[in-house]
């Protein structure tokens, strides 16, 4: 791959391979995976990847809003794609796209069936999300027989599956909070599966809940930050490739003496003589002001440089000092080293957050090798 020679992010497709595999090496051969691709793929770019994880055997693929999975449809992709936060406005939207509707509420339930009805839809695809303690969205147990009276009023939809989602897989140190959600889902599936005349699937698992959880994988399992590459612990993040690599490269160097500043409202002040790099990057392209002043490490031909100052929203300055470069050299702000954890971590956020800010302004690159 040649040098960055401007801001890109580059996406590299092969390792998304290597992340569906090692995912699917976790779950039993007839386990139905989903591609969580909300938020432009976690940030990258979700055709390319809806594309790739259709060719690598995805049943269902899964995105937030609706919006998001128009994208996909008029790019001819064919398979299931649930909504998982689908809105009363958007639900012609849903219905005209064939898309799948996660329905969480009584108030959305009803007037989805409304809508289908309206349409003249016969077993229209629906899916109905539990709260097993996470608090989000979702209906609650208790309000099954309320659900199952409404839906023996119609045949305009059918249930396709149910699901519910964890709120700490990735912590071991709730582990009993997580099994707990588990075995209230279980009671849930039990009791839907004894109300219909027809068996919805299940799925409950997330990244995390695959890798930790083998007993909460059920008929299927959605995957979203493992599939971009991220393990979410020190012992998986290994077992996965980022996809993502966020390049860029020196605009210009800076030689300064001691007590100068640097950027902005002169955040930064040197108590040597020192060397800075500016990057083509700031916070209007997703690095945020959370990362100025040392919290973000960025890599130059290798090295650490941490970033100095404020962010500002078309630059960054970073510490060169000790680092042999020139102006035109790349610059990694994540990738595989540091990772998107790693840089987030710095300041004190998460890797989704990171990588899911990337903003549009930065040119997407894809490779597959
Ligand atoms: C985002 C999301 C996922 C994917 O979670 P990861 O931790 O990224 O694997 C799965 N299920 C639901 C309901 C989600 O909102």
């Amino acid at each position: 791959m040649p040098k960055a020679q401007e801001t890109v992010l580059e996406i590299n497709l092969k390792n998304i391979e290597q992340n569906y595999n090692y995912l699917k090496s976790k779950i039993k051969p007839d386990t139905g995976f989903m591609g969580v691709v909300k938020a432009y793929a976690y940030g990258s770019e979700s055709l390319k990847i809806a594309e790739k994880l259709i060719a690598l055997g995805a049943n269902y693929l899964a995105i937030a809003y609706t919006n998001e999975a128009l994208v996909l449809r008029d790019s001819g992709i064919k398979i299931p794609i649930l909504v998982l936060h689908a809105q009363e406005v958007s639900f012609d939207k849903i219905i005209e796209k064939c898309l799948e509707p996660n329905l969480y509420s009584e108030k959305v339930l009803k007037s989805f069936i409304v809508k289908a009805e309206e349409l003249g839809q016969k077993n229209y695809p629906i899916h109905l999300k539990f709260n097993t303690g996470l608090n989000r969205l979702g209906f609650n147990e208790s309000e099954i027989p309320k659900i199952i009276n409404i839906l023996s009023k119609t045949d305009a939809v059918k249930v396709t599956s149910i699901f519910s989602h964890l709120a700490a897989s990735e912590d071991l140190s709730e582990k009993e909070f997580t099994e707990n959600q588990i075995s209230k889902f279980k009671n849930i599936a039990t009791q839907i599966d004894a109300k219909l005349d027809y068996k919805p699937f299940k799925h409950l698992a997330n990244t995390s809940g695959i890798l930790n959880y083998p007993n909460a994988h059920f008929d299927m399992v959605r995957s979203g930050i493992g599939i971009h590459g991220f393990g979410n612990s020190l012992a998986e993040d290994p077992n996965f490739k980022p996809i993502a690599t966020l390049k860029t490269n020196i605009s210009q160097i800076h030689y300064l003496e001691a007590n100068e500043s640097v950027g902005y409202n002169m955040a930064f002040t040197s108590n040597k003589k020192m060397k800075t790099a500016t990057l083509p990057i700031g916070h209007a392209d997703g690095i945020g002001r959370i990362y100025g002043n040392g919290k973000g490490i960025v890599s130059v031909r290798g090295k650490l440089a941490p970033i100095v100052g404020n962010i500002c929203m078309d630059m960054i300055m970073i510490d060169i000092s000790e680092i042999d470069c020139n102006e035109g050299d790349e610059v990694i702000i994540f990738g595989e080293k540091p990772t998107a954890t790693q840089f987030a971590e710095g300041a004190g956020t998460i890797s989704y957050e990171l990588i899911t800010g990337i903003s549009q302004r930065v040119k997407r690159i894809i490779v597959d090798s």
